[in-house]
């Protein structure tokens, strides 16, 4: 009833399948991930222009809101909204 042989179990199978990287991993070769290239975008909220990675260029085109800005944002929402207590998954023990 141990979890050490679920483990083992998982570590042998990803040692049958070393292609196997998950969903994000397809197509994209296993290469340099440190330096990612830059590309410019204009922030959607103050209107400057901002170098980020690519990706994030990708994700928002149009809606891109700077590190600034969204410090700003984050201080706007302070008090505003109060996060609920997290309540523990009792009901999960054993
Ligand atoms: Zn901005």
């Amino acid at each position: 009833m141990s979890k050490r042989k679920d483990r083992a179990r998982f570590l042998a199978q990803k040692e049958q399948n070393p292609d196997y990287t998950g969903f994000r991993g397809q197509g994209q070769s296993s290469g340099a991930t440190t330096e990612a290239p830059l590309e410019s975008i204009t922030c959607s909220r103050c209107g400057r222009r901002r170098n980020v990675a690519a990706g994030v260029v990708l994700e928002h085109p149009d809606d891109y809101v700077c590190a600034t800005c969204q410090e700003e944002l984050d201080s706007e929402a302070e008090g505003a909204s109060v996060p609920a207590d997290e309540q523990p998954a009792d009901e999960e023990a054993g």
